[in-house]
Formats: C-alpha cells, sequence, structure tokens
C-alpha cells in the first residue's frame, strides 16, 4: 500500500504557480516544515543546461535554502521540481541524481491543460515508491 501525505493546498497552489511563471522551464527548489506544521517553499534556479526537461540546482542557493531550514529550526519536507511537456513521473535522471533518501519528491507536470497533475514519490535503494498525495 502506498503511503498518503496530505499537502495543503495553498501550498499545492503555490507551486503550481511557480511552475506555471516558467512554463517552458523545470522549476525547482526545496519545501520545508516548520514545528506548527507549516510548509515554506524555497525556490532554487534551474542550471541545467536542457532546463526543458532536466533540472539542476544552484548549488549557492541550494546551500543557503538548506541553511535557513537549519538556522529557523525547520525540516526539510520535500524536493520539488515541474516537468513542462511530461507526466509527473521521474525521469531515469530524476533517479539517479536523487540525493535525500528520505525527502518527498514532488513532481508537478504542466502537460496536462487545466488539470492539477502533481505526484509524490521516494527514492529508495534505486526503486521508485509512489506516494498518495491528498491535496486538502
Ligand atoms: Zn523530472
Amino acid at each position: 500500500m502506498n503511503q498518503t501525505i496530505i499537502i495543503p493546498r495553498t501550498l499545492a497552489n503555490r507551486l503550481l504557480t511557480l511552475a506555471q511563471l516558467t512554463p517552458d522551464i523545470e522549476i525547482c527548489g526545496l519545501i520545508s516544515k516548520t514545528n506548527e506544521e507549516k510548509f515554506q517553499v524555497y525556490p532554487v534556479d534551474n542550471i541545467a543546461n536542457d532546463k526543458n526537461c532536466v533540472f539542476e540546482m544552484q548549488p549557492e542557493q541550494q546551500i543557503n535554502a538548506f541553511k535557513l531550514i537549519r538556522e529557523k529550526q525547520q525540516n526539510l519536507f520535500a524536493i520539488y521540481h515541474s516537468h513542462p511537456s511530461s507526466e509527473a513521473i521521474p525521469s531515469k535522471k530524476d533517479l539517479d541524481d536523487a540525493a535525500y533518501k528520505d525527502a518527498l519528491n514532488i513532481i508537478i507536470s504542466l502537460s496536462t491543460k487545466g488539470v492539477l497533475d502533481m505526484r509524490g514519490y521516494f527514492y529508495k535503494n534505486n526503486t521508485i515508491e509512489t506516494v498518495d498525495l491528498i491535496i486538502d
């Protein structure tokens, strides 16, 4: 049975809005969770060469986001990125590049216009574990 994780609608909308701002480029970043169960989004620039189908977080921004999360005593909740023209399914590279095995991976797809296609995964032991995201 898949693990179920609840995502507040405000967070889902925020991620969708970020993805739609640059519909041809994969967006990426981190999401933290505070002790008060609040979520905070830390967008990071995508510096990959093929930004339309790959993401690579800008290293200083990524380190800085982690630093802020630590300083604010928050916890890393998820790593997110968008897929401008493919389904919200991890690519081989997404799996190969996964660095934080405990973090939820959220993919927002813009390939289905008008419908929010956001899915969650854990990458464990080089396999993909699908999570049932409930937007509430
Ligand atoms: Zn991807």
